[in-house]
């Protein structure tokens, strides 16, 4: 991510009521949103026995990477971790302070490291879950580190995805205490092995970075047009509460009309890159070209930008496998 200046400039920020009546800004930025950095870490109650944790992603940009963590009564199913050891050990701790049961299951949605380095925090025993392409992802890189060649790019890093991680390559349907659990891949989206996380009794749905809340469209390794139709998927499970992976956790309704937005968001970055490709602009022009309008203002818009012109470019001249 590069250093970027403070934008202190007032944004025309959208704001919406959430479920207990509050007026949020809509936004990823703790700051626009009214709250302080040391807020932060914190845990949020979204139903009875459902929560969230959001602490801050690495760098110069002020968000959130958010887990999700679900208490059945016979343990807890744990969705994502954090970036550093420190930081998923944090995560453990937000969840002892709420239950006593053991974290019995760990759903690895995102196989990026700012979802994976800090897995070593996890006590040891716990059963993985994982799409068969991410954990190729972090076996090569846990490898790799082994040798010396590791540590870039933003991967798991040295931790290794245990052998007795059950592999999820379409739906993976598990009953812990009260709840019924589903895990689901989607399709391509951010990751290429993204996986969702599904807790039906209570219609919510916890789907990484799939879903990007007022985010940046990130497209390091993403699936642009792949990615889209993950989103439909999404949107017709007609969740009552869907958590994104980074950005904050929205009450119900509110957090649908997110969704939208940043499917909308992902359809407006790909027409803008796909209208200079049409006009043959060479890519590092297009770059400088590119338009992003409202988008222009979200989170990581000025370091992803570039990198959604090169992936979009990649996918419309046949080169992304
Ligand atoms: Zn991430």
């Amino acid at each position: 991510m590069s250093r970027r200046i403070v934008f202190l400039a007032l944004c025309v920020c959208l704001v919406a009521v959430g479920a207990r009546g509050q007026a949020v800004v809509r936004t990823a930025d703790p700051i626009k949103r009214g709250l302080k950095l040391t807020d932060f870490p914190r845990t949020l109650k979204v139903t009875d026995n459902v929560y969230t944790y959001e602490d801050f992603h690495s760098g110069d940009e002020k968000f959130t990477t958010t887990n999700m963590f679900v208490v059945t009564g016979d343990g807890v199913v744990v969705a994502d971790g954090q970036g550093s050891v420190a930081q998923t050990k944090g995560l453990v701790d937000a969840i002892k302070k709420v239950t006593r049961e053991p974290i019995k299951y760990v759903v690895i949605c995102s196989d990026h490291g700012d979802h994976t380095a800090g897995n070593a925090a996890f006590p040891e025993g716990v059963t993985y879950l994982i799409h068969p392409t991410s954990k190729a992802i972090l076996d090569r890189s846990a490898e790799a580190s082994r040798y010396g060649r590791g540590g870039s790019g933003g991967s798991g890093g040295a931790w290794t995805v245990p052998a007795n991680a059950i592999l999820v390559s379409d739906r993976y349907s598990f009953k812990l205490g009260v709840e019924s659990i589903d895990v689901f891949f989607l399709g391509r989206a951010h990751t290429g092995g993204d996986l969702s996380v599904a807790v039906p009794r209570q219609k919510i749905l916890f789907l990484s970075e799939t879903f990007l809340n007022c985010v940046f469209p990130a497209m390091r390794s993403a699936y642009p047009s792949e990615w889209l139709k993950a989103l439909d998927k999404a949107e017709a499970m007609k969740a009552d509460i869907y958590i994104a992976g980074h950005g904050f956790t929205e009450s119900g309704p509110v957090s649908r009309e997110e969704l939208v937005a940043y499917h909308k968001a992902l359809q407006a970055v790909i027409a803008e890159a796909t209208r200079l490709h049409n006009r043959g602009v060479p890519v590092d022009e297009a770059i400088k070209q590119a338009n992003w309008g409202e988008y222009a203002t979200w989170t990581l818009a000025s370091s992803q930008g570039p990198i959604a012109i090169r992936k979009i470019y990649d996918e419309l001249d046949g080169k992304l496998k």
